[in-house]
């Protein structure tokens, strides 16, 4: 009786939590779709599976023209070249981001809290924010989820 009883009440535990995951999960995974259909298999895996490119990898920590940083999936336009500096960490780092171009949610994965960005437009994964500092941002952004469009 008493292990019946633990079984239920485990059993209570799991859809308790379910009811909350699970309609969580199912919107924010629906919201996400493939638009550019030549996406490499390293920017899926980035956009959709939330993984991270190697630093210092990317061609864009070094990019120091006038311009815009669009969503590498949807073309939306994200950072402004204004909003880049470089933060020594290896991935391309922006102060902010264009107003309403990302969503956050919070990540546990690493058994750590951080702030996960994505694409207001199409859902698609971008990186992490930080806080250096009370008023500082950081945008940790991959390099391949982004295209640079140099403007003059
Ligand atoms: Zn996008």
């Amino acid at each position: 009786m008493k292990n019946y009883r633990r079984n239920f009440f485990q059993l209570l535990g799991i859809s308790f939590f379910s009811i909350f995951l699970l309609p969580y999960k199912f919107l924010y995974s629906t919201t996400k779709k493939i638009i550019n259909q030549n996406l490499t298999e390293k920017q899926k895996d980035i956009m959709f599976n939330e993984e991270t490119e190697r630093p210092y990898s990317s061609p864009l920590n070094y990019e120091k023209r006038n311009g815009f940083f669009h969503c590498a999936n949807c073309d939306a336009k994200l950072f402004s070249s204004k909003a880049k500096f470089d933060s020594g960490t290896g991935w391309p780092s922006f102060r902010e981001s264009l107003p309403g171009a990302f969503k956050t949610k919070i990540d546990y994965s690493l058994g750590m809290k951080r702030v996960e960005y994505h694409c207001a437009n199409c859902g698609v994964h971008h990186g992490h924010v930080f806080a250096d500092g009370l008023q500082k941002k950081r945008f940790c952004s991959n390099g391949l989820c982004l295209i640079f469009k140099p403007e003059n």
